[in-house]
């Protein structure tokens, strides 16, 4: 699938900005192509602290009036809660977006817990119930009128089910390259159960994990919830008893230049095929996957926690970076994966809501060669 057909050849001049965006507790990454014929906006995930997330998009959307191509690793609120942000400040809004399928049980898993960690009205929960749904319901024929107002900038919509695809975005220069490596996984009964016992009515959680979850089931959810004693003990015990879970189908994309080409020698930093992760574990089949693909550099999966750690997925001299809040509640990154990555990674810049822990990286590609890599000053915003 080809959004810009007629760039022409691999002598083709032009320069790509990577950012990794300070937003705090989140993830927010995006790629600027510029070339003589071409502009093209690339972004990964958009979460985190709102007024930073406010500043980088005040940045990004200079000279620009729509994003072609976003890609959003799951719906946790601190990878989606910048999307109505980006619409808002986008006229155009996003020409192709993708996200991973799920399974109306996951799909309630996720209600839920942007129920319980920001409330009814959740930004998260609003998009989820009121856009998402509708893709992954085969029985929703059609998008009801206030929604489809709502949401009308976001042109096409493709869902990721499987394992890997390829999106050739700026043909014949780039590639996006998306993985799942957990799709398979399914804990139908944990999830049940589960629910059950934060729901409490039989009734209610056998109609969500058969049904994805719409404005009526969201409401009867809201009172069940908040009438079944202690919120704060309700949010405490699924987040214990389910941590991590929702993380488990994170879809991955990796960032690569169409050839794999001659490269400045030198530190990796001077390279330019990036791996982003979103939140996904450090399991088997990831690590396969991981291992398969060339990359140069690499977010660190789930903030640096080290429960998403394995050595296995860094190699030798790699640009691994993390995106975590100041002082986070979740302790990320943990001190243990950043003492490790310290001794296996050559870079491993912390990017937090501090502006000038932003990490901006500039290549200039003449034909098939990279011809030189900038780290810009931190503070360009
Ligand atoms: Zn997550
Ligand atoms: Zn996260």
């Amino acid at each position: 699938m080809g959004f810009y057909n007629n760039i022409g050849n691999s002598a083709i001049e032009f320069d790509l900005t990577r950012i990794i965006h300070p937003v705090g507790q989140g993830a927010f990454y995006s790629e600027s192509f510029n070339g003589n014929n071409f502009n093209f906006l690339a972004i990964y995930d958009c979460g985190g602290d709102k007024i930073s997330i406010e500043r980088e998009l005040n940045y990004l959307a200079i000279n620009r009036n729509s994003i072609d191509v976003m890609f959003l690793s799951h719906f946790h609120s601190d990878h989606m809660n910048g999307i109505p942000r980006i619409l808002a400040k986008f006229k155009e809004g996003i020409k192709d977006f993708y996200f991973p399928f799920l399974t109306p049980e996951l799909f309630a898993l996720d209600v839920v817990y942007n129920y319980l960690v920001e409330g009814k009205d959740s930004i998260s929960n609003q998009f989820l119930i009121n856009f998402i749904r509708y893709f992954f319901d085969s029985k929703e024929k059609e998008i009801k009128e206030k929604d489809k107002k709502s949401y009308s900038n976001i042109k096409n919509v493709h869902v990721f089910k499987g394992e890997r695809v390829v999106v050739s975005s700026i043909e014949s220069v780039w590639q996006y390259e998306l993985h799942r490596p957990n799709y398979l996984h399914t804990p139908t009964d944990k999830i049940k159960s589960l629910l059950l016992s934060i729901i409490n009515e039989q009734g209610l959680v056998d109609s969500i994990t058969k049904d994805y979850i719409n404005e009526e089931t969201y409401d009867q959810l809201s009172v069940v919830i908040d009438n079944s004693g202690d919120f704060e003990k309700l949010k405490e015990r699924f987040l214990q008893e389910f941590k991590g879970e929702q993380n488990q189908y994170s879809m991955m994309v990796f960032s690569k230049k169409s050839d794999r080409i001659e490269l400045l020698g030198g530190s990796p930093c001077n390279r330019c095929n990036c791996l982003y992760t979103g939140d996904v574990p450090a399991s088997k089949s990831t690590i396969n996957i991981v291992k398969s693909i060339d990359y140069d550099i690499i977010q660190v999966p789930h903030h640096g926690s080290i429960k998403n750690y394995s050595k296995d997925l860094y190699k030798d001299g790699t640009y691994a970076f993390f995106s975590a809040g100041k002082n986070n509640r979740y302790g990320h990154p943990d001190l243990e994966t950043r003492q490790h990555l310290l001794g296996l990674c050559k870079y491993n810049p912390l990017v937090t809501e501090e502006p000038n822990s932003r990490v901006v990286l500039e290549y200039i590609f003449i034909g098939s060669q990279l011809n030189k890599v900038e780290l810009i000053n931190n503070n360009i915003i």
